[in-house]
């Protein structure tokens, strides 16, 4: 039902901010805060007032503008319970399968820990989008500053399950250094070699590579792989278990 707008824009040196707007509503949530000034610029562009702001996790990059942009504008933060401690100025803490309302349009949130212990994303499901912040990339996962390989693997696998046209809104344009990664461990899949040359294309003229989708990161992304045998037989682990072959391509990832 929902028909919600999404505007992206480059914040930092690579993060992009999100600004979600319900029209019949008027309800804006700022999808994480990575810099003020770029989110009032956002604002300001489309005309729209903040009324709220969703955190997917704590990190400075994600949480760092939100008593700022509350002073200004009164807005409502939403942000993971299990990082509630962590989140400046958090009015509502929220956990799998919590509902978060912007108007009158509704995300449902899904624990995903591993890059941080509370990391969640926000899935607008009459929309088909979800917000994933650093959890999944666009060929790549976060890094397991909290969490471990078990736990991203089991948040990978929940994002997995969503529909294949989702589409997937992540918090970093790092896809073409992933994607030199992703082809060193899986240089025979045919959609992750075309999928590289059109992201090169793409950044050699300074276009995003994000948004991406769910279908798309299944195809090429090889966090998402663990069943590939191209994979498996490029790391020695043919028989492995899937955490296992998770496991090994984030520590090759680290070292890459
Ligand atoms: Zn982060
Ligand atoms: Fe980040």
């Amino acid at each position: 039902m929902s028909k919600l707008q999404i505007h992206q824009f480059e914040a930092l040196s690579d993060n992009y901010g999100y600004l979600v707007h319900d029209p019949e509503s008027g309800s804006t949530a700022a999808i994480d805060t990575p810099e003020v000034s770029a989110i009032e610029a956002a604002l300001a562009e489309k005309g729209w007032t903040l009324t709220h702001i969703f955190n997917t996790h704590h990190h400075a990059d994600h949480a760092g503008g939100n008593l700022a942009l509350k002073e200004k504008y009164g807005c409502i933060i939403v942000g993971p319970k299990g990082e509630e401690k962590l989140i400046p100025g958090i009015d509502r803490a929220v956990g799998q399968d919590d509902i978060v309302e912007l108007g009158f349009a509704k995300a449902r949130v899904i624990d995903v820990p591993g890059h941080t212990r509370g990391h969640i994303a926000y899935y607008f499901g009459d929309d088909d989008v979800v917000f994933v912040g650093d959890t999944l990339f666009a060929l790549g996962c976060g890094r397991l500053f909290e969490g471990t390989p078990q736990q991203m693997w089991t948040s990978l696998s929940k994002l997995m399950a969503l529909p294949d046209d989702t589409t997937v809104y992540c918090a970093h344009e790092y896809t073409q250094s992933n994607a030199r990664f992703a082809l060193s461990v899986e240089p025979h899949n045919a959609a992750l070699i075309a999928r590289s040359k059109d992201i090169d294309e793409k950044r050699a003229r300074g276009a995003w590579t994000v948004p991406t989708s769910i279908g798309l990161e299944k195809a090429t992304n090889p966090f998402l792989r663990a069943a590939s045998n191209d994979l498996r037989a490029t790391i020695g682990l043919v028989g492995a278990a899937d955490v296992d072959v998770f496991a090994e391509t984030r520590a090759r990832k680290d070292k890459f």
